[in-house]
C-alpha cells in the first residue's frame, strides 16, 4: 500500500496546525436543535433532563483529555478549554474538531438512551464543532463571559416567551409582545402577567454549567518545585483531580477565577 504511485494524491491534503502557545477553546453546538427539542418534546423553556444529559457528555469528555481544564455549557452547546501546551494530535485542527463533534454526538446519544429512551433514525442529534485561539486569559475570560451574557439574554426571552404561550397567547402573539422589549420588561411581563419572579428561577437555566477539572492544594504543593518536579507533579495530580460543576457568575467573579491559577497555566 505504502509508496504506490498514487501516493502523490496524498499531497493535496492540507494540514492546519493550531498557534502554540495559545489557549485552545473548542465550542460544540447541536445542530437544527430546535427541531430536536419540539421532536422530543422537550420541556419549554428548559428541559432538565436534556441538560442534564449534555452536562454527562461534557464531564465525560473532560474525563478522557487531561488537556480540558475547564467547560462552560448551556442549552445545545458546550465550549471546552484546552491548557495553552496542549499537544493532542501535534494541535492539529481538523483532528480535533472533528473528534470532538464525534465524542459530542457518541457521547450524547449514549447517555440521552441510558436517561431518556429511545432516539429515531430520522431524529439523532449532531453537533458540529469549531476551534477558537487565544493568546491570553483576559481574552479567555472573555469568551466565557459573552457565552454566559448569550445564555442569559436567550434564557430570559425564551422563559418570558414560554410563560406567555402557558397563559394561553400563541407563538406568534408572544413573539410580537416581546418584540424590541428590553430586559427590564420582560422581568416586568414576568412577574406582573405570569406571578414569576425571574431572580428566583433555576441558577443553571440563568448561568449555564461550569465544568472545572480541579486539584486540590494545587498552589501549595507545587509552591518550590523545579519545572521539572513540578511536571512530574503535575501528571501524578491529573490523576488525582476531580471535576466540579457550578453555576454561578463566572462574568464578574474575579476570585473564582483568581482561586483557580492551573486555568491560566
Ligand atoms: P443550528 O443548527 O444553527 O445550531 P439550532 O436549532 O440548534 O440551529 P440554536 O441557536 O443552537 O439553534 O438553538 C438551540 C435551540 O435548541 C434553542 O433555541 C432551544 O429551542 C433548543 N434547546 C436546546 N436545549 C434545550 C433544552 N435543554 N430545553 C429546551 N430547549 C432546548
Ligand atoms: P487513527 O486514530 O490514527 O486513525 P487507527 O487505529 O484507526 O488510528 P487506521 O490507520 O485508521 O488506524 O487503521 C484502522 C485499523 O482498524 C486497521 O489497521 C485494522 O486493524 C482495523 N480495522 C478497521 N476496520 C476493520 C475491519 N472491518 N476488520 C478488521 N479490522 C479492521
Ligand atoms: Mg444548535
Ligand atoms: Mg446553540
Amino acid at each position: 500500500m505504502a509508496n504506490s504511485r498514487y501516493e502523490y494524491v496524498k499531497q493535496f491534503e492540507k494540514e492546519n496546525y493550531l498557534l502554540q502557545d495559545c489557549y485552545i477553546i473548542i465550542r460544540v453546538d447541536g445542530k437544527s436543535f430546535h427541531k430536536f427539542s419540539s421532536h422530543y418534546n422537550f420541556n419549554k423553556p428548559n428541559d432538565e433532563k436534556a441538560l442534564e444529559v449534555m452536562n454527562l457528555t461534557a464531564e465525560k469528555i473532560m474525563n478522557k483529555y487531561d488537556d480540558i481544564l475547564m467547560a462552560y455549557g448551556d442549552s445545545d452547546e458546550y465550549s471546552f478549554l484546552l491548557r495553552k501546551s496542549c499537544s493532542l494530535f501535534d494541535r492539529r485542527e481538523m483532528k480535533l474538531i472533528t473528534l470532538f463533534s464525534s465524542l459530542m454526538s457518541c457521547y450524547y446519544i449514549y447517555y440521552w438512551q441510558k436517561l431518556i429512551g429511545q432516539l429515531d433514525e430520522d431524529h439523532l442529534p449532531l453537533f458540529d464543532a469549531r476551534a477558537i485561539l487565544y493568546p491570553n486569559f483576559n481574552l479567555v475570560r472573555d469568551y466565557f463571559s459573552w457565552r454566559q451574557v448569550d445564555c442569559h439574554i436567550n434564557n430570559l426571552y425564551n422563559t418570558t416567551f414560554w410563560n406567555l404561550v402557558k397563559l394561553g397567547l400563541t407563538p406568534q402573539e408572544s413573539e410580537k409582545k416581546l418584540m424590541g422589549t428590553i430586559s427590564s420588561d420582560k422581568h416586568e411581563i414576568l412577574f406582573k402577567e405570569c406571578d414569576i419572579n425571574y431572580n428566583n428561577e433555576p441558577e443553571m437555566f440563568k448561568k449555564g454549567t461550569i465544568l472545572v477539572k480541579q486539584f486540590d492544594n494545587y498552589e501549595m504543593q507545587s509552591n518550590n518545585l523545579t519545572i521539572r518536579q513540578k511536571q512530574r507533579y503535575d501528571k501524578k495530580l491529573k490523576k488525582q483531580s476531580i471535576i466540579v460543576k457550578y453555576h454561578n457568575d463566572i462574568i464578574n467573579d474575579n476570585e473564582w477565577w483568581n482561586n483557580k491559577p492551573w486555568l491560566k497555566d
